[in-house]
């Protein structure tokens, strides 16, 4: 039977906005515990400090404009903001936003959440981002190769792009789905579908086709037992890696610094 017009034309949005419902109404449904550092967020609480120390050391905070895409209720929005950063922090689902917004003033943290895609926002001409981050998001995008070109088109050139996500082989499947979800029931079961795990070469290749170079890929170390979390050399399960958008502004042909200009004959 053929799609009823409005089913059609909502795919057709949540394909150009690179958004997969299903996994938007997931985090939705659970956004009001998003700050319990004891609930189903747990592991993002736990991960929080060390990505955040990870940027801090990779890339000038201090009063950087930072975009942090799929921010969920705001936890390394708010840490960065405290840095002092300015972060605008984006995410599709209602719930997350309303939680963050919320989350934000109570803290009297001065963060704009905004209800959009990072596709969306790119599109409405924002960018030039000194430093934009992606973490524990791009394993729930239909198409994570998009998401990573889009990524390059609001950093600023020579910016940071810090991106954490799950790798995907038969140990990340034992212990981030299998143990995480259902032995130890740290994270909700189907949270993350083995399928939409990212390999390293993955990322580094999609990056640089975006004109993204990988500067460093470090491992993410869970200790469940004592509730910690540090880096590793040791990349094959969580990861953190940082990328840097390479190209320059095109310079214009009548640019008196560039010096490739062929010497004027004499
Ligand atoms: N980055 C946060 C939250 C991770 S949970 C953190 O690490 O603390 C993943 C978040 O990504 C959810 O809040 C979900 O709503 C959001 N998300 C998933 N797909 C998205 C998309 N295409 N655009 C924007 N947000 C998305």
């Amino acid at each position: 039977m053929e799609p009823a017009y409005g089913d059609r034309s909502f795919a057709v949005m949540e394909s150009a906005m690179n958004v997969d419902q299903q996994e938007i109404g997931r985090f939705d449904r659970l956004a009001s515990h998003f700050w319990d550092a004891r609930g189903e967020f747990r592991t993002l609480h736990l991960l929080n400090p060390v990505r955040a120390a990870f940027v801090a050391d990779r890339a000038s905070i201090a009063n950087a404009r930072v975009l942090d895409v799929g921010c969920g209720g705001g936890l390394l929005c708010e840490t960065l903001a405290r840095m002092g950063c300015h972060v605008v922090g984006v995410d599709m689902a209602p719930g997350m936003i309303e939680v963050a917004r919320l989350h934000a003033t109570e803290q009297r943290l001065d963060i704009d959440y905004r209800l959009t895609s990072a596709e969306e926002l790119a599109a409405s001409g924002e960018g030039d981002f000194d430093i934009v981050t992606c973490m524990e998001m791009i394993e729930h995008v239909p198409e994570p190769a998009r998401t990573m070109a889009t990524l390059a088109r609001l950093v600023r050139p020579r910016g940071a792009v810090f991106i954490s996500t799950i790798n995907r082989n038969l140990k990340s499947f034992l212990l981030a789905i299998v143990g995480a979800e259902y032995v130890l029931g740290l994270i909700p079961r189907g949270t993350h579908e083995y399928e939409r795990l990212i390999r390293p070469s993955e990322l580094a290749r999609w990056g640089r086709g975006a004109g993204l170079a990988l500067q460093e890929l470090r491992g993410l170390r869970f200790n469940p037992l004592t509730s910690s979390c540090e880096l590793s050399r040791d990349p094959s399960v969580n990861y953190l890696a940082h990328l840097t958008r390479t190209d320059e502004r095109p310079a214009r042909i009548d640019d008196p610094a560039r010096t490739d200009s062929p010497a004027a004959p004499s």
